[in-house]
């Protein structure tokens, strides 16, 4: 057995997870990243403003639309999308920081932003969290009262158009409650950390040992 084959050890999982908007993603990944304290999180660059319960740095890096196209022009950004006409996107930087730790990380991304994380790093794991039934996701949408009808039905629209889409996802979830949700995502993150491809030189570290 080589040297150079037993050193390595397993490699980080990239994880994505999108979904439309209302699903509950952002409950879902919180109650995901409670249970896998390791999982680093990507902390996305957007030019949206900052909310009251946010930390620069921390939630995002808050950056003005300017900046934010100056560092996609330094070639700073791995992917981007415009959403609710602010600018968001995954710096290269710290990804290849935790690529390079063998770190596993958790990217909360619109639906195209997974799909151009899987185009760049095609062993990224896509996971496409659903609504049990548009009605639901309707429901879901007035209950939270944030929105005005006009904006709920534009949502559930964007919606028709997403959804379609889960075939291009590798995993499919059901969000039909929060506690179920998580736990198929992270029983999909233990299941794809045990892939052998990720394991390289496992049995070299067992028969040596
Ligand atoms: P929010 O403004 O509610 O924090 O996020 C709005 C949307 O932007 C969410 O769907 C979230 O997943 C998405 N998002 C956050 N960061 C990124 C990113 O770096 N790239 C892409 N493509 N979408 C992002």
């Amino acid at each position: 057995m080589s040297d150079s084959k037993s050193s390595l050890t397993r490699r980080g999982l990239l994880v994505s997870v999108s979904g439309p908007s209302g699903v509950g993603k952002g409950t879902v990944i919180e109650k995901v990243r409670e249970q896998i304290p390791d999982i680093a999180h990507s902390i996305s660059v957007t030019s949206r403003p900052m909310r009251s319960c946010e930390t620069n740095g921390v939630s995002y890096y808050f950056r003005t639309e300017d900046e934010f196209k100056q560092m996609m022009a330094r070639g700073e950004i791995l992917e981007h999308d415009i959403y609710l006409n602010n600018y968001y996107g995954t710096p290269i930087k710290p990804l290849i920081d935790h690529i390079e730790h063998g770190r596993d990380v958790l990217f909360d991304l619109t639906v195209s932003g997974s799909l151009a994380l899987k185009e760049n790093y095609p062993e990224a794991v896509t996971i496409f969290l659903l609504p049990p039934t548009l009605s639901e996701l309707r429901r879901r949408l007035i209950c939270r009262g944030t929105e005005s009808m006009e904006l709920i039905e534009r949502r559930l629209l964007e919606a028709s158009v997403e959804i379609p889409k889960a075939d291009l996802f590798d995993y499919a979830v059901i969000n039909d409650n929060v506690h179920d949700a998580a736990q198929r995502i992270i029983a999909i993150i233990e299941a794809e950390k045990h892939r052998y491809c990720r394991q390289i030189g496992i049995e070299d570290r067992i028969l040596e040992g």
